[in-house]
């Protein structure tokens, strides 16, 4: 990297590990931070990991450049879009400057902090992917504000930055709050200290509300039932794959039949989609029943790949247990479970609609694209 002033991201750095190896806050290493100076904006680079992070983990950004953008028209197609505002973000880095930085980059820009936290708890999922969640921050969190599902990217720095400039205009003050539904939550403040205080007085605002906690104790399994089971994923994934087993106490609650399934079944945020899947393959236990358990599953697999156009990340077996193709899908899979307890607090699940999980399907396999090509 660059010759740049040593001492300076100190604090953004160990602010950003602290809440990168807080599993209360951050999962794989998810959310970005930034910091301002003056006309400059540290903000974290794609592909690196909070509770690692290094000043080498960070973009420097030229802000009035990144608040050109705002004068700049864009194609209406999404994706053409989304490349044109791409290639202006990477124009916008400080010469020298080689890292992609974070797609939420012109997020940071627009929330005018020292200090940017943008993070995804699962205990704030549960108020941002809740049918009452909007109603309850506006009584819990009067002072935040409250941004819809919108496509991320652009179009969701755009409607931030104009929410940001009507709640201004209104109350001659800058929200130091902001909720992304379906998503999760940004923290402004002037220092690191600012930041943790808020975050400490979200988490227990909405850890004081919450009337039930995923039950995570695991529970014994038919160990004959399992191996078909592993087989049969095993015909489908190849013998390497990588297959993680979950079973606990709120997964058995679930898997009980399609209506109590129904908290799990789909996709909460865009993080969830990426690592976890769009959503997760149901196999009913008449599984069982079939001459060859194995391959009626395998056929199970094939039959979703077919349909989806991609395999299942996640296959959830009715009464058995939930079944991942790698650390990440059960990892995410498990905060979806958390996710769908703490929004009981606020209304029940509310899941992204079918647009949004297609919108972001598709330009994952963009950056995707892009990033292999590069
Ligand atoms: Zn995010």
């Amino acid at each position: 990297m660059t010759a740049r002033s040593t001492g300076k991201l100190d604090d953004l750095v160990s602010l950003s590990r602290s809440y990168g190896h807080d599993p209360q806050y951050v999962l794989l290493g998810g959310g970005n931070t930034s910091m301002k100076d003056g006309d400059v904006m540290y903000v974290k680079a794609s592909g690196h990991a909070l509770g690692t992070i290094a000043e080498d983990g960070f973009v420097r950004m030229s802000l009035p450049c990144l608040s050109d953008i705002w004068t700049k028209v864009y194609p209406q197609d999404d994706s053409a879009r989304e490349d044109a505002v791409l290639q202006d973000l990477m124009d916008c880095r400080l010469p020298g400057e080689t890292a992609r930085p974070s797609v939420e980059a012109l997020l940071h820009a627009v929330i005018p902090y020292g200090y940017v936290v943008h993070l995804h708890p699962a205990m704030v999922n549960g108020l941002t992917c809740g049918q009452s969640g909007e109603d309850a921050a506006r009584i819990l969190f009067p002072q935040a504000l409250w941004i819809p599902l919108v496509k991320p990217g652009y179009i969701l720095a755009d409607v931030v930055r104009r929410a940001m400039a009507a709640y201004r205009a209104s109350h001659d003050d800058t929200p130091h709050v902001i909720f992304l539904q379906n998503h999760g939550i940004f923290v402004g403040a002037d220092s690191p200290q600012g930041i943790r205080e808020i975050y400490d007085a979200v988490m227990k605002t909405l850890s004081d509300q919450v009337v039930r906690r995923p039950n995570f104790t695991t529970v014994t399994v038919d160990a004959d039932e399992i191996a078909k089971i592993f087989a049969g994923l095993r015909m489908f994934a190849g013998e390497d794959a990588d297959i993680r087993m979950m079973m606990n106490v709120e997964l058995e609650t679930k898997l009980q039949n399609l209506e109590s399934f129904y908290p799990i079944s789909s996709a909460f945020t865009p993080d969830h989609i990426v690592y976890s899947g769009f959503k997760p393959l149901w196999i009913d236990e008449s599984v069982f029943d079939a001459a060859d358990t194995a391959a009626e599953i395998a056929r199970r697999c094939e039959e979703f790949s077919e349909r989806e156009g991609v395999g299942p990340k996640v296959v959830c077996v009715q009464g058995r247990g939930v079944f991942a193709f790698g650390e990440k899908a059960s990892l995410l899979f498990l905060d979806t479970v958390k996710v769908a307890v703490f929004s009981e607090t606020f209304g029940g699940v509310r899941f992204m609609d079918d647009d949004m999980i297609d919108f972001i399907r598709n330009w994952e396999v963009e950056q995707y694209r892009s990033s292999v090509l590069k």
